[in-house]
This record gives structure tokens, C-alpha cells and sequence, in this order.
């Protein structure tokens, strides 16, 4: 079986979090290949203004190239649909033979999968890599951690850390919950917008490449 992460988001803009997070969890996981996905039109941010997907793509493409790991892939932005984790794994699934799909997401969307559109079938059909990130605690409650889950039910919990970089939930449908052990970055593409609204640098918080973007093509200058 291929290891393929798959690491969606709306990335409005792509941040220095989530790519210190890319590269920690492929020195930890070594996936074959690793998949970033901008969304279309996010489920749970719908209501939200964003900046177009051409932009929010551009910037995913900018930030793989200097990342050297990574291909971005249009599904969910040329779907029209939603985007479901649920569609997108099917998809990726069904295009890739043999892969043993990981889905890798922040401790935040953790806490609360259980909103998501058919998320059992998600805990069924993949791997779970998880970010933390700081003011979402995780490895200090495991138990707790496994009831947001149900219906899907914690099998086993491996205590791993530090002997390897993580610790782990094992479900009832044979899948893994690896909770990463990392750099924990306080940074938000929230406060990005926030800033560059504001008029203050974002120098260091996303790549050069990226505020070299943000910056000509005026993006958050009104939020
Ligand atoms: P926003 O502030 O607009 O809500 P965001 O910073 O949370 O955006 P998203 O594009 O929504 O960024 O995040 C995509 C994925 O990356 C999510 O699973 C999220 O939990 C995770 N993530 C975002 N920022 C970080 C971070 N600093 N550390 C770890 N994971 C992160």
C-alpha cells in the first residue's frame, strides 16, 4: 500500500503553520506523496468572504514549489459542490490504485469532525494525522479525545511518545489517529488577513513568494 496524505483547507492564505506542518509530519510519516487541496467553497465557511480560488490555488502552488514536497490538485475547486472531505477521498481513492489514504488536518478540525458530512465513513476509509495546534489540547485527555468519535469507537490507545513522534488512537474500523508531536505555531490565515487589513507586515508568516502575492494583488486590504 502507497501512503498518500491528503492536507485540504481553505488556505486564504497558506501559512508558515501549515507548512512547518507539512514538513514535521513528513519526517515522522514519510509519505509517498502528499496532496494539498484548497477548497472550493468550504462547507463550514461558506458564509464567509474569501478570496477567490484562483488566488487561494496560485498561492497553494507558490508555497508546494518552495515546500519541495507536494502537488496541488484542483479537485474541490473546479467540483462546484461543496467540499466534503467525504467527495475528495472518494476521489482520490478511486484515481490512485493501492493507496492507504491519510488525511492530515489540524488538532482544531479534530475536535470537531463529527460535524462533517458523513465523517464515520471518512474515520472508516482513512488515516488521520493530526496537527496540534496551540489552544487545542489533545494528548493530555486521549480518553476524552475518543468520545467526540463516536459512534466510531477508540479500540486501542497507544502511547507512543517520545519513543516515536506520536501518539495514536486505533479505531474500531482499523484506521489510525496519529497525534503528531510538534512545533505548535500559533498562526491563523485569520490573523494574516487581519494584518495585511490592518496594514501591518506579515513578513515570516507565510513565504516571500506568498506575501509577494498578497501584496500585488491587493488581497485583505478589506476584509
Ligand atoms: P482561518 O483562520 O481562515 O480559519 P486556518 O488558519 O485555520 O484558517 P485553514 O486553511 O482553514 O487555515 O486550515 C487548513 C488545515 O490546517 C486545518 O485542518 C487546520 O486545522 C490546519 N491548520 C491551520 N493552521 C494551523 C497551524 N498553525 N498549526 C497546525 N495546523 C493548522
Amino acid at each position: 500500500m502507497r501512503r498518500f496524505a491528503i492536507f485540504g483547507g481553505t488556505f486564504d492564505p497558506i501559512h508558515i503553520g501549515h507548512m512547518r506542518g507539512l514538513v514535521e509530519a513528513q519526517e515522522i510519516i514519510d509519505f509517498e506523496k502528499i496532496i494539498l487541496v484548497p477548497a472550493g467553497v468550504p462547507p463550514h465557511k461558506s458564509h464567509l468572504k474569501r478570496s477567490p480560488p484562483e488566488d487561494r490555488l496560485e498561492m497553494a502552488r507558490l508555497a508546494a514549489k518552495d515546500l519541495g514536497a507536494g502537488i496541488v490538485s484542483t479537485f474541490e475547486i473546479e467540483s462546484k459542490e461543496p467540499s466534503f472531505t467525504f467527495n475528495t477521498l472518494s476521489h482520490f481513492s478511486s484515481t490512485f490504485e493501492n493507496i492507504s489514504p491519510t488525511l492530515i488536518i489540524g488538532s482544531d478540525s479534530l475536535l470537531e469532525i463529527n460535524t462533517w458530512h458523513r465523517y464515520e465513513d471518512v474515520l472508516s476509509r482513512a488515516h488521520l494525522a493530526v496537527l496540534p495546534r496551540p489552544g487545542f489540547l489533545m494528548e493530555e485527555n486521549l480518553d476524552e479525545l475518543g468520545k467526540t468519535l463516536w459512534p466510531v469507537r477508540i479500540k486501542e490507545i497507544k502511547r507512543n511518545y517520545p519513543t516515536s513522534a506520536s501518539d495514536s488512537l486505533i479505531t474500531d474500523r482499523e484506521r489510525e489517529i496519529a497525534l503528531l508531536k510538534m512545533s505548535r505555531l500559533n498562526i491563523s490565515s485569520t490573523e494574516i488577513r487581519q494584518k495585511v487589513e490592518a496594514g501591518k507586515s506579515i513578513k515570516f508568516l507565510v513565504t516571500q513568494s506568498v506575501e509577494k502575492y498578497i501584496i500585488e494583488k491587493r488581497l485583505y486590504r478589506e476584509v
